[in-house]
Order: C-alpha cells, then structure tokens, then sequence
C-alpha cells in the first residue's frame, strides 16, 4: 500500500485590507484534522454549509478507485474567509500542526496539498511556497502535487517545490471536488510508478484583462476550451490558466499558464507559451466599469416591473469580503439610506463593536448608534442611524449578527465576516429576498448563481475601497504591470520571473506590514 497524505490549508489574501486573518478565523469556519477530516471528507459534507465535496473529497474519490494500493493519510484541513494577510503566529501555527502531524504519520508515500495560492502572511514573502518546502523537508523526495484556486499567483519557488500544480478551470469556481481528484490521480499514479509528472510554466506581468474573466463567455471561453480538449486528448494530464488576485502583494503577482505532462518536458513547455500567447493577446479586454451608487439606485428605481417580479441585486463591488475587503464600508449603505427611500432595501455591514453595543438590547427597542467604518477607518466613516432591532442571531461563519429596521432598510450586522453571497444569509435571519426591492450583496460572481431565482437586474457598484480593480495599482511590483503600465512584451519579464535571465537579478520579496 502507498500512504498518500493530504492536507489544506486555504485563504484568499487581500493585501490592501487591514484586518489580519487569524487563527479564530479558521476555527471558527472550517477547520478538521485527522479521523474528524477523513470522515468529512469521506461521507460529507466537506465544508458544512457550503460544500458537500470538495478538492479533499475529490481526492478521496480518486483514492477509492485505487482502494487496495492507495492508503490516503488526513493531515489537517483550515480554510478562513478571504480577508487581509494572516498573522504571523495564525501562519506559523497553522505550519507547525501540519509539520507535526507529517512527523508523526510514519512513511509517507506522496502528498496532495490544497493551497488557494493567493495567501499572504504578515512577515513571510510568498507564505505557500514555504509550506511547500517545509513539508517537502519533512516527507522528502517523494510526489507532492498541489491543486490551486485559478486566482492563485504562481511563483518561481512554488513550481520548484511541487511535483506538479493543478487548478480550477471555471470561474466562477464549480469544479472544486475535480480538481481534487485530477491532483489525487497525479498524486497517485506517480507514487505508484505509472506517471512521470513533468512541469512547464509561464508568467505575465498582468493582473487585468480577459474581460469578465467567465470561463464560459468570450473572450477567455477560447482559452478554457483549449485547456480542456488538451486533457481530454492525453497531450497533458493537467492545464491551468491562473488569472491571479490582483490584491495578492507578491511582487512577482500576474497571470500565469502550468502544463503538467506525463514525462513529456516540451510539449509542456510548448503549451504554456501557447496559453500564455493566448492570454496575452485578450489583456486589453477591461473588466467593464461600474456605475456609481446614485446612478445604481436610479437605475433600480426605475426598473418598476423586475422588482414586482423579484429583486434588484446591487453588489458592493468596492467592498467584496469573498475578495478579501473588510465588509464594513458604509458608501453604499449611506448612499442606499439617502437616496433610495421608499425602496425595501437588505444590506449588510460587518462592525463587531455595534453587534456587541445591540446584543444587550431586546427586538423592538430603538436604538441610535454609528455602525460600519470601524474595521478600515482609513477607507470610510461610521454611518449614524436611528432605527429598531428586529432580530439577534448566532451564526456559523458570521458570529453574532443583529437585524436593524432603518427607514426603508433591513441592516443585518455581523460580527464575523459578512461574506454575503447567498439568499440564506437573509432568509436565515427572517428576510425574504421576495419582499426586498434591492438586496447588497458583497460578492462577485458566486452570487449570480445563488440568487437565480429571485434576481431581476444585477448592479455591480463602484464606491471606493480595498476590491476596486485599480486599488491593485498601489501595490509594488517587479517592474511594469499591465494595465497600470505600458508594457509591450510579457517575455522578457516571465525569463527574469523563471530564473532564466542571467542578467536581471531576481526582485527582493516585498514583505507584508
Ligand atoms: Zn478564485
């Protein structure tokens, strides 16, 4: 039997986001280690509340279809909402749990690592590539192949610490338990001798482009098909185009193209170039501007019919917890309260102090505080408001969350992240989407799913905070970057990035705050 362990550890970084992610942050949302994790994983769901089977579970399945050679090991599974970089001691804890159990695991035969590969961490450059080489420190030289969410940034020393990388290839993300199972067969037929991974990759000084970024629409949909009819045909075992966070602070951060073979290093090599070619050639296709909140919420007054038929979805799209972003701006909300009176409205606003002001008091009292603008006090100012608590709640993922009846508003306060994507962050605390006019949410593509059957027109609304595309901009970089810059040839870069240039020195890490 060949003991294949497997283990996740995933956040999405933020870098522009002040508020550290934490190690209440993973155990407070997902976090399993050893029989508790294989039993998860085995009979679900994964991740309660959001996935029955995912990446581990994916993987288990691939373990199942080799029952009498492979034994799969669980190690440990954390995973916390995006938000700003992990401390150091969330980070090192984290590490440290894993390492000890690799320790105590005996031989280990291969290992399948889940990574987002957007995680930063206070004090340590390029966080996902050192648990990479920590663990290979640890189990040596045997497989390690590592399955990324295509938002991840792909570094030098990433690619040299694992065996082989794989990545979601859709967007927005639903193939979670196949990618599992793609790294897990990896993982496995290599352990066991049948495969020889061999790993070709690109990198572009670019972190905007391929326009709305859907797998499935003009102009990347091309460049997806490609990817998928490569895998299909044998020419490769596992392609990704990683379209990168662009508020991930690695220096080096930029789309990126991986081509894992089966011992075939050129036609790897001979792929990436030609994704990465491809990705290039859509770089000028800009995610499309947003409006701002006073043209959105004419825009909602005015579409009379679809909110009889449903609701307005108005996203935050400055203030995006599943991005990374605080999730207490107060412009939408401020601009919602002002202006889009007589219209019901649900929104919501992270602000733990006001949750903890309002938990003392009891439905129907009414109350006169600031909330929101206290987590980024740099980016936007608490809102006061007059109005009544409706409801208190205790939920999982959000902590203590508090109804506010304001005017025309239905305010759900939280005190975790308010990671809003899903009809059921309303409906579970007593508002039905059916009678709202608008509903916020903070979200930028699950929700579209999510709120199919009662969504009649979706805002996306520029305020301004951590999420705006070009609030990227301020983050220090390696040199040019697309579309800040001008930057003519994305290949002079992606040698310098993958070490072949002799002439151009590697750039320091920049290291978080
Ligand atoms: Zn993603």
């Amino acid at each position: 039997m060949k003991r294949i362990a497997f283990a996740r550890i995933a956040q999405e970084t933020n870098a522009l986001s002040p508020v550290p992610t934490t190690l209440p942050d993973f155990e407070g949302a997902h976090y399993l280690e050893g029989d508790d994790l294989l039993r998860a994983v085995t009979d679900g769901p994964e991740v309660p509340g959001f996935f029955k089977r995912a990446e581990l579970g994916g993987f288990i399945q691939a373990a199942s279809e080799r029952r009498t050679e492979i034994e799969p090991v669980p190690m440990l599974s954390a995973w916390a909402s995006s938000g700003g970089p992990l401390s150091k001691a969330c980070f090192e804890t984290l590490e440290e749990r894993l390492l000890e159990r690799l320790r105590r695991a005996g031989r280990i035969d291969g290992m399948y690592f889940c990574l987002h590969g957007a995680m930063g961490a206070q004090g340590i450059a390029d966080p996902e590539s050192r648990l990479l080489q920590s663990v290979r420190s640890v189990i040596g030289n045997v497989p390690i192949v590592v399955s990324h969410d295509l938002h991840a940034n792909v570094t030098r020393a990433r690619v040299r610490a694992a065996d082989a990388i794989v990545a979601y290839q859709t967007n927005p993300h639903r193939d979670h338990a196949k990618i599992g199972a793609k790294a897990g067969r990896i993982v496995i037929g290599s352990a066991l001798g049948e495969l020889r991974p061999t790993m070709a990759w690109r990198t572009l000084p670019m972190i905007l482009g391929g326009g709305k970024t859907l797998d499935f629409l003009a102009p990347m949909r091309a460049v997806f098909r490609r990817m998928r009819r490569a895998e299909r045909s044998g020419e490769a075992l596992g392609v990704s185009t990683l379209m990168c966070h662009p508020w991930n602070d690695d220096p080096a951060l930029g789309w990126s193209t991986v081509v894992v073979t089966n011992n075939d290093m050129a036609g790897a090599e001979r792929l990436a170039d030609e994704l990465a070619e491809q990705c290039w050639e859509r770089r000028h296709e800009q995610p499309p501007a947003f409006p701002t909140a006073r043209e959105a919420i004419a825009e909602a007054r005015a579409a009379k019919l679809r909110r009889r038929l449903g609701c307005v979805v108005m996203s935050d799209a400055s203030d995006v917890v599943t991005a990374g972003a605080p999730g207490d701006s107060t412009h939408l909300l401020r601009a919602l309260l002002a202006d889009a009176g007589g219209l019901i409205t649900y929104c919501a606003v992270r602000d733990p102090h006001a949750v903890a002001k309002l938990w003392t008091n009891e439905p129907g009292d009414r109350v006169a505080l600031a909330i929101g603008g206290t987590l980024d006090p740099a980016r936007s100012t608490p809102l006061p408001v007059v109005g009544n608590v409706v409801s208190k709640h205790e939920q999982h993922g959000f902590g203590k969350t508090v109804v506010l009846a304001v005017e025309h508003m239905r305010i759900v306060i939280t005190e975790g992240p308010s990671m809003v994507m899903r009809p059921s962050f309303y409906k579970d605390v007593g508002l039905s989407p059916w009678k709202a006019d608008i509903v916020m949410v903070k979200n930028f593509f699950p929700f579209l799913m999510f709120f199919l059957p009662y969504n009649r027109k979706t805002l996306f609304v520029r305020t301004s905070g951590t999420t705006d595309f070009d609030a990227a901009f301020q983050l220090q970089f390696d040199g040019p970057m697309h579309p800040r810059d001008v930057v003519d040839d994305w290949r002079p870069r992606d040698r310098m990035r993958r070490g072949l240039d002799a002439a151009a020195p590697i750039a320091e890490p920049v290291l978080h705050a």
